[in-house]
């Protein structure tokens, strides 16, 4: 696939990286460290105010640890989203990318494109539904180490919903490039209709390894070997 663009807005999950890396990785991870970070941190003001939170919520006694630990560990099985666990888990993350003890997941195929398209004179900016701070951990503390400075910019959904176009068109307006010069890379078949209504170029990943299939609607690549842009 060869493109003509001044600048690459590039989706996370299932694009740059695989999908199941917040499930396998990152969920199992907090989930593991829960119990001895709350232990080796409860007592700071920032935590402190988290747990008592989450006690609140449990309606657990504040002084509970062993009550709260228990109530954040459920939550965490259920998946649920209450806003402690959220809270105390980012910490957690934060805590794992600075101590080496966990690695942003990065598709080879991905970092060869980023360099190429960077070398190329192609600004690169990412678009996820994870905050912005994630996003810094993941790039900032990857696999093959810090890469935040091949990015102009960073978005998560505090600019907009990745299925509205008036988020691209903000995006756009953000980088200073006509929405026709970005193209927009994602797994997902709704966000790209989203990036197209906006005017943005739109190429699919369709990953065998994450499961997703072409939707059809877009060009579709495998991985990003072959992906060209000229600026
Ligand atoms: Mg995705």
């Amino acid at each position: 696939v060869r493109l003509s663009a001044g600048a690459a807005l590039i989706d996370i999950e299932g694009t740059i990286g695989s999908i199941a890396f917040v499930r396998d990785v990152l969920f199992p991870y907090a989930a593991k460290r829960m119990e001895a970070f709350v232990e080796a941190h409860g007592d700071e003001p920032s935590v402190r105010a988290v747990l008592d939170e989450a006690a609140h919520q449990a309606g657990v006694p504040a002084g509970d640890r062993p009550a709260i630990v228990d109530a954040l560990r459920s939550w965490s099985g259920m998946d649920a989203k209450v806003t402690p666990l959220k809270t105390l888990q980012g910490m957690i993350w934060v805590e794992g990318f600075n101590d080496g003890e966990i690695r942003g997941d990065i598709y080879p195929d991905a970092l060869a494109a980023l360099l190429r398209f960077s070398r190329g004179g192609v600004r690169l900016y990412v678009y996820s539904s994870g905050s912005v701070a994630a996003q810094k951990l993941v790039f900032g503390h990857s696999v093959e180490g810090d890469l935040l400075h091949l990015f102009g910019g960073f978005f998560d959904t505090t600019i907009g919903s990745k299925l509205e176009a008036s988020s691209y068109q903000r995006i756009a307006a953000k980088i200073g490039e006509k929405p026709e010069r970005i193209v927009f890379f994602s797994d997902n078949a709704a966000e790209l209709d989203a990036a197209k209504l906006a005017g943005m170029q739109a190429v699919q990943l369709a990953r065998p390894s994450d499961g997703v299939t072409a939707a059809g609607t877009h060009a579709a690549v495998a991985t990003f070997d072959g992906v060209e842009i000229e600026t």
